[in-house]
């Protein structure tokens, strides 16, 4: 048999006898002549079988996306027939052997837009759902926008760095999802709400630049653009200002999305205070574009800066606004030393917002243990409460850790920019539903008695339940 050819190289075969391998598209029987699309990763081909052809007792039984291979002749088609605008329309393959590698039972919908399909139906069968043209171009242009953000941080001497998965509970101001240990019963790992602290140790550690394709998974209320996991490209630098990671980033963005065939709104983004956005817009991230603009898939970065470092929480006490590892303006540092004018501490911290979601957030961190204690004394900790949630960190800032700042991109919001999807789910592969059920899979479910037993759990009722 010939050697597989792909669909989308067939125009450059015109005349030759090929083998393609994919999926039964559409099948038209027209009674003398079939003719189908055939489907592979690279596109999509008319195929004809006519009269006479040894293929067809096999194209009279094949059905909508069974997957074959088929061997055939690359024709031209006669000029009037050539389908404009559409991949391969010049060419059609006469098909002489049809071969059905596996046959396919009939999908419970149409894959051609699943967009109006219910939501549920959809999860139970993702891995069709994700056949569909819309969903195969998002997923495959954020694996491209993952690939050209990784070349360039290669290319400025980022080392990717992967952190555990099984960790200490953070204080990242969502609620953790907890693991039992079954090692040592009645204790939990958290899963990373981010690899903060873990980065930060990085910095401690010299490696100066890194980066990692992190999950972050917390437990909130879910929403069209948050679920319980989402992917951040997590970053960290050493010796360096708040300027030179917003340059890095914005660099980075503007390459990358240039590179892919979008249009910036405005280069460099606009930068905005916190004050400002609130004055001008009721909150802090925003969408800069005209309705024009949106129609044509303009993307507005801009930074947000001079974020509050505390706000007064539901019992009116401190709590920091972003992460209680951010250093304070330099010349607001005096201030949170002495634990004065709390209300008119600003964060050395920044965010990225574009078209109305907030796509990143980060800042450059206190990497003194005196600054990180001053920042949970404010809070309300004593010494020995500051020790029993820090002390790994105030431990490893005594051991020469340079000053450092980073950030972290969500993947998924940038993706829903990209491609002008509304709901995170489009942008992720196997995505939860609403209500937290997996796609395909059924999970959460319950444990059998062995797992329970062998972890040491019981479970009873919860209190509202
Ligand atoms: N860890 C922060 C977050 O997940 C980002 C950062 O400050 O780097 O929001």
């Amino acid at each position: 048999m010939n050697e597989r050819t792909m669909i989308g190289k067939l125009f450059a075969k015109a005349g030759e006898t090929v083998s393609i391998s994919g999926w039964v598209h559409v099948r038209r029987d027209q009674g003398k002549l079939v003719f189908f699309d055939f489907r592979d990763r690279s596109g999509l081909v008319q195929g004809v079988v006519l009269p006479g052809s040894e293929a067809m007792e096999a194209a009279k039984t094949v059905r909508q996306e069974d997957v074959i291979t088929v061997t055939g002749k690359v024709n031209k088609r006669p000029e009037k027939n050539v389908q404009l605008g559409k991949a391969n329309g010049d060419i059609e393959l006469e098909v002489t052997g049809l071969e059905i590698l596996n046959s396919a039972d009939t999908p419970p919908f149409s894959l051609d837009d699943t967009s109006t399909i219910d939501e549920n139906l959809r999860a139970e069968y993702r891995y069709l759902d994700l056949r569909s043209p819309r969903m195969q171009k998002n997923i495959r242009l954020r694996s491209e926008f993952v690939r050209r953000c990784r070349a360039f941080l290669f290319d400025k001497d980022f080392v990717e760095i992967e952190t555990p998965l099984l960790t200490e509970s953070t204080p990242e101001g969502s609620r953790d999802f907890v693991v039992p240990s079954r090692l040592h019963p009645g204790k939990f790992y958290a899963l990373p709400q981010s690899p903060q602290q873990y980065k930060q140790l990085l910095m401690t550690a010299g490696f100066e630049r890194y980066f990692q394709l992190a999950r972050a998974v917390r437990d909130e209320d879910l929403r069209a653009d948050r679920g319980f996991e989402h992917t951040q490209l997590d970053l960290e630098m050493s010796f360096v200002t708040q300027e030179e990671v917003m340059q890095t980033i914005e660099s980075m963005i503007t390459t990358v999305v240039e590179e892919m065939g979008y249009t910036l709104k405005a280069k460099p983004f606009p930068r905005v205070s916190y004050a400002d956005a609130m004055k001008q817009y009721g909150a802090d991230k925003f969408d800069m574009r005209t309705a024009e603009e949106k129609a044509a898939g303009v993307l507005a970065y801009a930074w947000v800066v001079d974020f509050p470092m505390f706000e007064k929480d539901d019992e009116g006490k401190w709590t920091f606004t972003h992460n209680p590892f951010s250093m304070p303006k330099p010349e607001h540092l005096e201030s949170l030393m002495k634990g004065e004018n709390i209300e008119h501490i600003l964060a050395a911290q920044y965010d990225l917002v574009c078209n109305g979601f907030e796509t990143g957030g980060g800042s450059i961190r206190a990497h003194k243990p005196e600054i990180l204690e001053a920042t949970y004394h404010v809070m309300g900790y004593r010494q020995d409460e500051v020790e029993e949630r820090i002390g790994h960190m105030l431990k490893a800032f005594r051991f020469g850790t340079p000053p450092h700042g980073g950030i972290a991109l969500g993947i998924e919001r940038n993706i829903m920019n990209l491609t002008g999807e509304t709901y995170l789910r489009e942008v992720q592969a196997f995505p939860m539903t609403r209500s937290g059920q997996t796609a395909v899979m059924k999970a959460p479910k319950p444990l059998t008695d062995k797992q329970l037993g062998e972890l040491g759990l019981s479970v009873k009722p919860r209190n509202d339940a």
